[in-house]
């Protein structure tokens, strides 16, 4: 499953030219699966949330990035699923190739599937196909329970919300998408990841 869903991902990369990972080294797996919020400064500035699913980084586009009021919704645009390595990728990608532009690990971690812990237990396999996904994170900036939703607003397949869920860990006040802006895997910002790679 995991070759086959990273087919538009390969398609969509010429990686003689984008320092992106190719997918072809099989990473690691852990124990627990991960996560990673890649702030991505693209033609529009975003972050992409993703979760290690079956092998792969289920990915969303999210243009506000991730919040820990509740309610807060946040758009979360599904993209191709990534291969797991790409959870370590933070550099430049060239301008004219495909989401050409910087990329930061804003955050990352272990996470926990809250929906296996449902009376009616779902994998997260089942929950993405249902369209409602419950994870508990672990990272340095996002902790916590947070719900992805398939709202497909405006008709859009590709539409889902992101949100917090109201648990202990909820706070209205921090900002981390506007306030905590270093990569947790080098420190650097965004600017400072441009420029070192200059
Ligand atoms: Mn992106």
């Amino acid at each position: 499953m995991g070759s086959e869903s990273l087919k538009s991902y390969l398609a969509k990369r010429d990686f003689d030219r984008t320092p992106e990972p190719s997918g072809a080294k099989t990473a690691k797996q852990t124990d627990r699966p991960v996560f990673v919020v890649q702030e991505h400064d693209a033609s529009s500035h975003h972050f992409d949330f993703r979760l290690e699913v079956d092998g792969v980084l289920v990915s969303w586009a999210v243009p506000k990035g991730p919040s820990l009021d509740p309610r807060d919704k946040r758009l979360a645009v599904r993209t191709e699923d990534h291969p797991l390595d790409y959870r370590d990728f933070e550099g430049v990608i060239p301008e004219d190739e495909y989401g050409g532009g910087t990329v930061s690990v804003w955050d990352g971690g272990p996470y926990r599937n809250l929906m296996a812990e449902k009376d009616a237990p779902l994998s997260m396999a089942e929950s993405l196909e249902t369209g409602h996904i419950e994870v508990w994170l672990d990272g340095e900036k996002l902790t916590g329970g947070f719900v992805l939703i398939h709202a497909k607003m405006g008709g859009d397949e590709k539409n889902w919300l992101l949100k917090k869920l109201d648990d202990d860990t909820a706070d209205a006040r921090r900002k981390p998408a506007r306030t905590q802006m270093k990569s947790v895997l080098s420190g650097r910002t965004i600017a400072e990841i441009t420029d070192d790679e200059a």
